[in-house]
């Protein structure tokens, strides 16, 4: 389904968590919470910039592997996706306990190249639920 992610540990991590005083490393960033044995991230808005990271990388392992079991697409395929270009996180939070799990939210603009070689923005409001100790995305709705 999918390929190993490319090995630029080293390089800013695809999220730009850091900002203007420089972007940490993906292996500093979600490169902590990514790939077999890694330890769960630590909130929604850390597992959403992973998430992100994971699309950008083409790691459909991460993707695949953070998605809540019960709104999991059955075969997801990353290739032929857009070209994302950045990540803007403007809201996160804690929405309390439903149905007895943990819920947050992350709300965020993602820029990306389209098919028509234009810049385009994805404004979503995505849903999290927690599950024992990992964080799991849920859905979203696009704005
Ligand atoms: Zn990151």
């Amino acid at each position: 389904m999918d390929t190993a992610a490319p090995r630029d540990d080293d390089a800013p991590c695809p999220c730009g968590r850091g900002g203007s005083f420089g972007a940490l490393t993906f292996a500093r960033c979600c490169g902590r919470w990514t790939g077999p044995g890694a330890p769960p991230a630590p909130d929604a808005e850390s597992l959403m910039r992973s998430r992100y990271s994971a699309y950008v990388r083409g790691d459909g392992t991460h993707v695949t592997a953070t998605w809540d079991p019960l709104t999991r697409p059955g075969d997801l395929d990353l290739d032929g996706g857009p070209q994302w270009l950045g990540l803007q996180v403007l809201d996160a939070g804690d929405d309390g306990v439903e149905q007895g799990h943990a819920a947050a939210h992350v709300e965020f603009v993602a820029t990306y190249r389209g098919a028509d070689g234009r810049v385009h923005r994805m404004h979503e409001r995505s849903r999290f639920t927690r599950r024992g100790e990992r964080w799991f995305y849920v859905d979203g709705d696009v704005t």
